[in-house]
């Protein structure tokens, strides 16, 4: 069996965490662990039943509900796999109990969990954000800031820790949903300074 623990690959929109959790993944597949991915319903994008990075790297996914009882429901099947990977973890229920039983499987089984740092808004995801205090190891990914200077027209370029929602092309009001799923069309990766918020 893999050695076990709760691992984290955090960081803004197209910082490169489901590409880092299928890499993680599939060494281990290849070293003849049994793993899985496992992702939440709500992350309809590309594929239902895939996962597909924004390169196009996919791998089969179970879906499951955004819940603890649908946690519970698969808890077998979790069980009998060593490394089991969550992307998109943001978009799970704020549970405490959620985070027990992640602890949990992290306790036996070698648990990888993707997860965006902040939504839209710069503010934290709860469940995120009681989870990874427990982390027995946090990486940090970046993108690329994208925001382009209106006067000299010229890219930003330095490390991206945020995720800016653009609708129209233009920064989206604090009060828009918090979940809208969407890829290069609605969102862009910007460094704190370019990251805006119309209150
Ligand atoms: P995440 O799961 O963090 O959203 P992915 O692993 O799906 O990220 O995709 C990462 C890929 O996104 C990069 O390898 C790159 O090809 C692409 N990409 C698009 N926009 C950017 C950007 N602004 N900065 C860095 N990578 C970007
Ligand atoms: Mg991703």
């Amino acid at each position: 069996m893999a050695a076990s623990g709760l691992y984290v690959i955090t960081g803004p929109m197209f910082a490169g965490k489901t590409t880092e959790l299928l890499r993680i993944l599939n060494k281990y597949r290849i070293a003849g662990y049994r793993t899985l991915l496992v992702k939440p319903s709500i992350d309809e994008r590309y594929s239902s039943r895939e996962v597909v990075s924004h390169d196009g790297i996919r791998m089969e996914a179970l879906v499951i509900e955004p819940t603890l009882s649908d946690l519970v429901r698969v808890s077998e099947v979790l069980h009998s796999h060593d490394v089991i990977g969550f992307d998109e973890f943001q978009f799970f229920e704020y549970n405490r109990g959620l985070v027990d039983f992640i602890l949990e499987l992290s306790d036996e089984r070698t648990t990888y969990v993707a997860s965006l740092n902040l939504d839209f808004r710069g503010e934290p995801w709860e469940i995120v954000k009681e989870l990874l205090p427990y982390a027995d190891e946090i990486q940090t990914l970046y993108a690329v800031c994208t925001y382009v200077d209106p006067e000299t027209g010229r890219k930003c370029g330095k490390p991206a820790s945020r995720t800016q929602r653009l609708i129209d092309g233009k920064p989206a009001p604090y009060e828009s949903p918090r979940i809208l799923v969407g890829g290069k069309e609605s969102y862009e990766a910007r460094c704190r300074k370019h990251h805006f918020i119309i209150k």
